[in-house]
């Protein structure tokens, strides 16, 4: 494949003052949603962004900050406009969770990240559904029978952390399709098993860093299709 392109700038989320609708899902993403923005495509939610894997590192601790944008292959600057001010302020940095995890190993001279660690992490457990989980890890083996069971259960995880943020979505009756469980799927693939994150904070866009990862993507997919037994 070909080498990417030089690295152009931070990747940026903004925080959004008013209601806003994501341009591409067409979804309502209510008063506080976290948005990108692609040009003249507008406002993209962080799913359709494909930033909604990555781990909110709150700004505060300048070390902890920098060994994890370090270990992250993509991250993204958060955003929000204060009215004070008149400017956009810098809130943290949005992180691979592995490179968050990473910076925190490196930072554990300091007692207080280990704290702070389990802190966050009882936090994102308290939010997840726990059957909703299980059900949709349940499906994703259904139609992908060699996913191997932690990663189907880290893709539900993901996928129930998504709807459980969202307002007007018929969630998760909606989320257990065939597709829907096929986009979590294929939107994981993309991120661990490819070079996808490296081409987007390279500055390619989604379009070709999807098309060049595409055949990658298939490949697993078709592996993962096939019954445990051949
Ligand atoms: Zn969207």
């Amino acid at each position: 494949m070909k080498g990417p392109a030089p690295r152009r700038e931070d990747l940026k989320v903004f925080i959004s003052s008013r209601d806003s609708k994501c341009d591409e899902c067409r979804e309502d993403l209510g008063p506080k949603a976290w948005v990108t923005l692609a040009g003249d495509k507008g406002a993209l939610c962080l799913s359709c962004a494909d930033l909604d894997h990555l781990v909110f590192l709150p700004s505060g601790d300048a070390a902890l900050t920098r060994r994890a944008r370090k270990h992250s292959t993509l991250s993204a600057v958060v955003l929000k406009w204060s009215k004070a001010r008149k400017r956009y302020e810098r809130q943290g940095l949005l992180v691979e969770e592995a490179a968050l995890q990473q910076a925190e190993i490196d930072c554990l001279v300091d007692q207080d990240a280990r704290a702070q660690r389990r802190v966050r992490e009882a936090e994102r457990r308290a939010e997840l559904d726990l059957a909703y989980v299980k059900q949709f890890a349940e499906r994703v083996l259904q139609l992908y029978p060699k996913c191997p069971a932690t990663t189907a259960t880290s893709i539900a995880e993901h996928a129930c952390a998504k709807y459980s943020g969202r307002v007007g979505r018929s969630a998760a009756a909606k989320a257990l399709d065939g597709q829907a469980v096929r986009l979590a799927v294929v939107a994981h693939i993309r991120h661990v098993e490819t070079p996808y994150d490296k081409l987007l904070m390279n500055g390619w866009g989604r379009t070709e860093a999807r098309h060049e990862v595409e055949d990658a993507v298939q490949a697993v997919l078709e592996e993962w299709q096939q019954d445990r037994g051949t």
